[in-house]
């Protein structure tokens, strides 16, 4: 079942390890699905497996329930914020946890990452928010992450990493990458001395560009 999704979890897991957005075992991802009845799935990488032995029989499918269906191993300790994730925000299919090392950093010192360059901006639809500290995998962090993910396609998680979400498994990709990028360029232009803000209006204007007019629309 569902053969071409998990390549494509398996593909993104490969390319986030390589361009070491995550190292060792942890971050993790998960898509929403449908089955045949209409019943929503969760498809998510297992937990504490190196990605680079990862394989599509790996992968875990489990209902709306948190019930695994399909998989032979653990899924993601990180699984009740998946699911909380999608049960909250409806037209989003992909979630990719990293603990990319810039972003971090923002999460270490509670640094919402503001509005300072388009691209962020545009794709995550605003500032980046830092969720309330828990501990990992609790219901907690998945409620954290829910709140601070209001009308955003990403967020910090407190001393811990980044929540990247979108419509498909290549704008979660985005979301974390951009998220990552822009922190770096906090932290570089923090050195340079003055962080230059975009105002609202501006940042208003962008977004609605890149929603209804950007690129091959
Ligand atoms: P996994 O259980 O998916 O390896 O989770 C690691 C992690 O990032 C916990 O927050
Ligand atoms: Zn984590």
């Amino acid at each position: 079942m569902f053969e071409k999704e998990k390549q494509q979890i398996v593909n993104m897991s490969l390319r986030l390890y390589n361009e070491k957005l995550i190292v060792g075992t942890w971050g993790n991802l998960s898509m929403r699905l449908k089955d045949k009845n209409g019943e929503e799935l969760y498809l998510v990488t297992p937990s504490g497996m190196e990605y680079e032995d990862t394989k599509i029989e790996d992968l875990v499918i489990l209902n709306e329930q948190g019930d695994i269906v399909e998989g032979h191993r653990n899924p993601t300790s990180e699984l009740k914020m998946h699911i909380k994730i999608y049960k909250s925000i409806n037209n989003i299919n992909a979630i990719i946890h990293t603990h990319s090392t810039y972003a971090t950093a923002c999460a270490v010192a509670g640094v919402t990452i503001p509005m300072m360059v388009e691209d962020m901006i545009q794709h995550i639809g605003g500032d980046v928010r830092v969720a309330k500290y828990a501990l990992p995998g609790t219901d907690e962090l998945a409620s954290y992450a829910v709140e601070a993910l209001k009308e955003r396609n990403g967020a910090l998680l407190k001393n811990h990493g980044v929540i990247g979400i979108g419509k498909s498994m290549v704008d979660a990709y985005k979301s974390c990458i951009l998220i990552e990028k822009s922190a770096k360029i906090l932290i570089y232009a923090k050195i340079l001395g003055h962080v230059h803000l975009l105002s609202t209006e501006d940042a208003e204007k962008m977004i609605e560009y890149y929603n209804n007019k950007y690129g091959q629309k």
